[in-house]
């Protein structure tokens, strides 16, 4: 995977097209809660200014219909850019057609454009050639640094590439970099921790985990299928039967590749589902009925820590328990903790997909993370090792 990035090209005297991820939350007042999203693109954004370009910035926001409620414009992030950047942010109320093509023409080179949400067209999500070409026609070239959205073969990623040459922004390079080149090529010993509520959601990270890692520690309440497919007691514990087969499969696939599977010896059980319920801990093979697994034991977090004592790759992606109720959050903050000496003592650790981000902000730890992958979904999708068609389509060297 060698794609192409704005380093690559040269954009002086261009008007280039940013497909960004700014659909940042807003409260009920359009006023911007957490601006992370647009924090993190301004690198790329002032690269293309210093360089020489005119800067064209797409995104969607939230999940609009075609009546284009103005609960969804990009306006209030137009401001809160112009705040960020330092410098004036030109607005057109409409992404495609008249006003977004006049701005587009006017914009100078160092100047920004932030257009309106492309989800208030259809056309967008349903990939419309018509549509990509239309915002293809507003740049000389375009720069794609939305990873969040790379799971989809939407018209401004994936369709805008028929019609111009697309590079890669400095964020979708980081996550190409990371999660990519670490699964094409891992240092060894490589080991994954899947955790969370479901197996049915990380079927595919477990079964391509397995044919990559040297240990993968399955954990939270997705380990009790496993469990119980195993014979094993689990009370009123989260449980799939209809998983049974495949969690035995998927175990039977880590044996026959030699691959170490470390599921939990023992677990904090709960009388109900709740962040004051009575708890106590037993060994695996003691959960009692009435009684539902709510967390990984002590013995276990010194299981899950000598596993990943000594790991030079590590991907982690699920929490260990109900990390959301603090008297549930000790599996989850061992993990962190041997993950965070783990990359102490040199090792590459990659956190994201799901919750995982979440559970590890909890623990505190998160700067101890050599890559935090903000996709949720797109990161899970490139975790099962599937082909994400916004990167795929970008320009190779
Ligand atoms: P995911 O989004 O798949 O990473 O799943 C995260 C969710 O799994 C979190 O909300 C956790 O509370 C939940 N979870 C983890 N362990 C358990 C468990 N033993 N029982 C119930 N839910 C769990």
């Amino acid at each position: 995977m060698n794609k192409k990035t704005i380093k690559d090209i040269d954009v002086k005297g261009k008007k280039v097209f940013v497909r960004v991820d700014f659909n940042v939350p807003m409260d009920e007042n359009q006023n911007i809660t957490n601006d992370t999203r647009i924090v993190k693109t301004l690198p790329t954004i002032n690269y293309l200014l210093d360089n020489g370009a005119a800067v064209i910035l797409a995104c969607h926001v939230g999940r609009p219909t075609e009546a284009r409620e103005p609960k969804f414009s990009t306006k209030p992030i137009r401001a809160k850019l112009a705040e960020l950047l330092g410098k004036e942010v030109q607005w057109a109320e409409d992404c495609v057609g008249e006003p977004a093509e006049k701005a587009a023409a006017a914009l100078k080179p160092g100047e920004v454009l932030l257009l309106e949400n492309l989800r208030y067209h259809k056309q967008e999500k349903k990939n419309d050639p018509e549509f990509a070409k239309q915002l293809a026609s507003l740049a000389d070239v375009a720069v794609d640094d939305a990873f969040g959205v790379s799971h989809r073969a939407h018209a401004s990623n994936a369709g805008i590439t028929k019609y111009l040459e697309t590079v890669a922004g400095f964020l979708m390079e980081k996550e190409i970099n990371y999660i990519g080149k670490t699964l094409e090529n891992p240092q060894r010993p490589f080991v994954a921790i899947i955790g969370g509520a479901k197996v049915s959601d990380k079927i595919g990270v477990i079964s391509n985990m397995i044919d990559k890692v040297d240990t993968i520690i399955i954990g939270g309440g997705m380990a009790h299928t496993f469990d119980a497919a195993k014979g094993l007691p689990i009370g009123n514990s989260l449980c799939e039967p209809d998983k049974f087969d495949l969690a035995r499969d998927l175990l039977k696939k880590a044996e026959d590749k030699g691959v170490k599977v470390v599921l939990p010896v023992d677990v904090v059980v709960a009388d109900k589902f709740a962040a004051d319920a009575n708890k106590k801990i037993v060994d695996v093979d003691k959960v009692e009925d009435g009684w539902q697994a709510l967390d990984s034991g002590p013995k276990t977090s010194e299981e899950y820590t000598k596993a990943l004592a000594g790991a030079k790759t590590v991907i982690w992606n699920g929490p260990m328990g109900v990390f959301e109720f603090d008297a549930f959050a000790k599996g989850t903050e061992a993990v962190a903790k041997a993950v965070a000496k783990a990359t102490d003592e040199g090792a590459i650790s990659i956190v994201g997909g799901g919750d995982s981000i979440a559970a590890l902000k909890k623990t505190g730890l998160s700067d101890k993370i050599s890559h935090i992958s903000t996709g949720g979904g797109a990161t899970l999708e490139f975790l099962e090792g599937k082909v994400l068609p916004g990167i795929d389509s970008i320009a190779n060297k």
